[in-house]
């Protein structure tokens, strides 16, 4: 196999386990896990996009002490019941 060939290999099979994986670990799953599903069968990537974490991940997603909802890191307040995030 040639340099090439190995390159469209790598990134086939990488792009998709890095991402699935990079996913997985912003939610809360095993991402080495997610990552070899990911690699072989990139529609892992989807179903791991569409996942909710169950609970707070620092720096990618918090969870609303009012409601329970789960919502983005980055936003101030939380999109399900409008309670404002505790800045930590
Ligand atoms: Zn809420």
């Amino acid at each position: 196999m040639g340099f090439s060939e190995y390159l469209f290999v790598i990134a086939f099979f990488g792009v998709p386990g890095v991402l699935g994986g990079w996913l997985a670990h912003t939610r809360g799953k095993n991402p080495l896990v997610w990552g070899l599903l990911s690699a072989p069968f990139p529609f892992f990537v989807l179903i791991i996009w569409f996942q909710k974490p169950t609970a707070e991940i620092p720096g990618y997603f918090r969870k609303c002490p009012s409601c329970g909802g789960v919502y983005p890191w980055k936003l101030n307040a939380c999109k399900y019941c409008g309670v404002e995030t505790e800045q930590k």
